[in-house]
């Protein structure tokens, strides 16, 4: 392994070899380490270079990683809907709103839930007592207060 030009800055004689460290692959919040990865660092402006092994073990690791997050993310969805005694329907009808069939897509690892109802659904696995907030947030009681608020203000 031999100094060579910066592709990146173009700095020449710039990238030092650098053997065996680690770096962090992520996902949204998520991430993981991958070591023992081998490769050229620029002195002048840190890009990083693999070599051919090292690149292809980070890009693989990076899949890999963006597969397990979608698959945690889907079980979590799934144990806490569980632990809130929520079917998928009325879990719907309470939180999130949409199609029929949306928490199951979401723990099937179909489709990604959004990120407000995946904090809201951490919140609720935290807090489980929040539940009974729920049927009386649904009911827009507090809401249709202001509405009658609004409206006087608009005749006055
Ligand atoms: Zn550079």
């Amino acid at each position: 392994m031999s100094k060579h030009d910066c592709y990146s800055c173009a700095a020449p004689n710039s990238m030092h070899p650098f053997k065996g460290r680690s770096f962090n692959v992520n996902f949204k919040q998520m991430n993981r380490m991958v070591h023992s990865l081998n490769g050229y660092e620029c002195a002048e402006c840190a890009e990083i270079e693999f070599d051919a092994p090292s690149a292809e073990r980070y890009a693989r690791a990076g899949d890999e990683l963006i597969e397990d997050a979608k698959q945690v993310m889907a079980d979590e969805m799934k144990r806490i809907r569980r632990k809130l005694h929520f079917t998928q329907k009325s879990a719907v009808q309470l939180l999130s709103g949409g199609g029929h069939n949306a928490f199951s897509r979401y723990e099937r690892a179909e489709v990604e839930p959004p990120k407000p109802l995946f904090v809201l659904m951490r919140l609720l696995d935290r807090h489980p007592e929040l539940v009974r907030e729920l049927q009386a947030i649904n009911e827009c009681t507090d809401i249709n207060a202001l509405l009658v608020q609004k409206q006087q203000q608009r005749h006055e």
